[in-house]
């Protein structure tokens, strides 16, 4: 009932007041409802799809593969997670759409990266059984500094439609870490070292859990992330991130 209202409030105000794509370039008004992209520019955003990536940390491989194919770090050292998907290569518009979410307020585009990750989640991973969506958590001070984290956002929005819960509570950041993108890919991981940490373990234990971010390039975000959750009994972890970086190291 309360969507049926929210959806018929949306129609009025997009013909008071119609809304433009969120894609600086473009200036067309959108003419998808309750979305902030065009179709236009929707059905040309850079999706991640190469030739072939590893089935577990997603990471893309040169040669175009068709087997299930684990790259060497993952075969060395699995993380704590199953399985990555990613729904778009950062770069282009998904680059500027990305930020603008993430550090220039533009919240609304929650909903049309959910509705984005929920298409790569049932395609690639076992939606079905997943239990909860458990967004990547921000330290309280980087959160206070931007008011909202933007992980969280797309969860909230995921979950709904998966019809799942989202738990923003019992994963928390407890080191309040410099910024990933300063670093390269050993420096990374040391970095994250103990930045996560599980503070309601009865909310984990047995359940398969979707752990979302917004970006990843190296994976080590989220294998920090998965660490706390495994050792809490997690029964499965798989994750979902909105794009992925190319490595540059
Ligand atoms: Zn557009
Ligand atoms: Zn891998």
């Amino acid at each position: 009932m309360k969507e049926r209202v929210q959806k018929a409030l949306d129609g009025i105000a997009d013909l008071v007041w119609p809304r433009i794509c969120a894609v600086g370039a473009c200036s067309r008004a959108v003419d998808r409802p309750g979305r902030h992209i065009c179709s236009g520019c929707y059905s040309t955003l850079p999706f991640y799809a190469p030739g072939g990536a590893c089935r577990i940390c997603g990471a893309p491989v040169a040669a175009k593969v068709s087997h299930l194919f684990t790259c060497e770090t993952c075969t060395a050292a699995p993380p704590c997670y199953e399985r990555t998907c990613s729904v778009l290569a950062y770069e282009g518009v998904a680059e500027e759409l990305v930020k603008a979410f993430k550090y220039n307020r533009a919240t609304w585009l929650a909903e049309d990266f959910a509705e984005l990750a929920e298409g790569a989640v049932r395609a690639e991973l076992d939606s079905h059984s997943v239990d909860v969506v458990v967004p990547v958590p921000l330290h309280p001070n980087r959160q206070r500094q931007r008011g909202y984290n933007q992980s969280a956002l797309v969860a909230r929005s995921l979950a709904r439609r998966l019809n799942r819960r989202m738990d923003e509570s019992s994963l928390v950041r407890i080191r309040d870490t410099p910024k990933q993108s300063l670093l390269g890919g050993s420096e990374r991981r040391k970095n994250l070292k103990g930045a996560f940490s599980v503070v309601r373990p009865a909310f984990v234990r047995g359940r398969a859990i979707l752990l979302l971010d917004d970006v990843t390039t190296t994976g080590s975000t989220l294998a920090a992330a998965a660490e706390p959750l495994r050792a809490a009994g997690a029964a499965h972890i798989w994750c979902a991130t909105i794009a992925r970086a190319a490595s540059t190291s």
